[in-house]
């Protein structure tokens, strides 16, 4: 995404509107799992510490005449991170979501929601924010919801990557009683409902908007990026990848029949996309400008 104002998706009887919840680079290697590095690196290049640049895509939702509900999807890497973290992951923690948010002109306090895929730190973090010497929810208003299962398994530190879900992003929710932990596939606001799409993690949601004039739907880790459509395109983060690929087939299969859009979390270029089927699989086209993206 842009500098310039946000992208902003129109679904007839609310809007969802693309925020920059940050970038941060990861070993690429590590991006595309059994891919090797000649084929992933043709459409996305590394650099000289063989990263490769993700977004941290976050959407906020809005119904038109109603301002007493806003809904948040994701947060992105957030802003606590010391200098050594920095340099790890080129975070530039003065770039996140509520800075994403202050150019969309709405407030933190001012959300009522915010609906996580999973509780990695690049999800996460924006969560909670420094707040004097202390770590604070950063919507102090809304209730946070993700899957029981990866709340779960969060909390018990499930996972390969060392330290990922980290107690800063969650215990001040638990304190503040912020969480609401959801099992299956209820419907959270109106027109939005989680889709079950373990693979990354057990407990990942996918999260499906549906407006009047057409449906927009968040992947999360499903599928990270544009270059992750392909069936084998898993990463090495994620902790079960042949259930991840029956994930991606389910979300790319009704996205395809439907004529949904799909925003891509850690798309740094083309985050808005649609599926097309192929041969034996799917593809993904970038979706057109706005104005021209709410579909029939
Ligand atoms: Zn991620």
């Amino acid at each position: 995404m842009n500098e310039s104002a946000p992208r902003v998706i129109d679904l007839g009887n609310m809007t969802v509107t693309l925020l920059d919840g940050g970038r941060l680079r990861l070993d690429g290697g590590a991006m595309f799992g059994i891919i090797p590095r000649p084929l992933w690196e043709r459409q996305t290049p590394a650099d000289e510490r063989h990263r490769i640049p993700l977004a941290c895509n976050c959407l906020l939702v809005e119904w038109r005449g109603e301002r007493d509900r806003r809904v948040i999807i994701e947060t992105g890497h957030g802003e606590k991170y010391g200098a050594k973290e920095q340099a790890i992951y080129a975070i530039d923690p003065g770039r996140w979501l509520v800075s994403g948010l202050a150019r969309a002109g709405v407030e933190p306090e001012s959300i009522t929601d915010v609906i996580v895929t999973h509780l990695h730190f690049d999800h996460a973090g924006g969560l909670t924010r420094l707040g004097g010497d202390r770590v604070v929810p950063t919507f102090p208003n809304a209730t946070v919801h993700v899957q029981r299962r990866e709340y779960d398994d969060a909390r018990c530190g499930l996972g390969i990557m060392t330290a990922t879900y980290r107690d800063e992003n969650l215990r001040p929710l638990e304190e503040a009683e912020r969480w609401n932990l959801i099992e299956g596939e209820p419907e959270i606001a109106p027109g939005i409902r989680p889709l079950l799409t373990p693979g990354h993690t057990r407990g990942h949601q996918a999260v499906l908007i549906r407006g009047r004039d057409g449906t927009v739907v968040f992947p999360g880790d499903v599928m990270p990026t544009a270059a992750h459509v392909g069936a084998p395109y898993n990463m090495a983060y994620d902790l079960f990848p042949l259930d991840n690929r029956e994930s991606k087939n389910r979300v790319l299969r009704q996205a395809a029949n439907e004529g949904w859009l799909i925003v891509l979390d850690h798309e740094p270029n083309t985050p808005v996309m649609r599926a097309q089927i192929e041969k034996t699989w799917y593809g993904l086209v970038p979706a057109e400008e706005p104005g021209g993206v709410s579909q029939s």
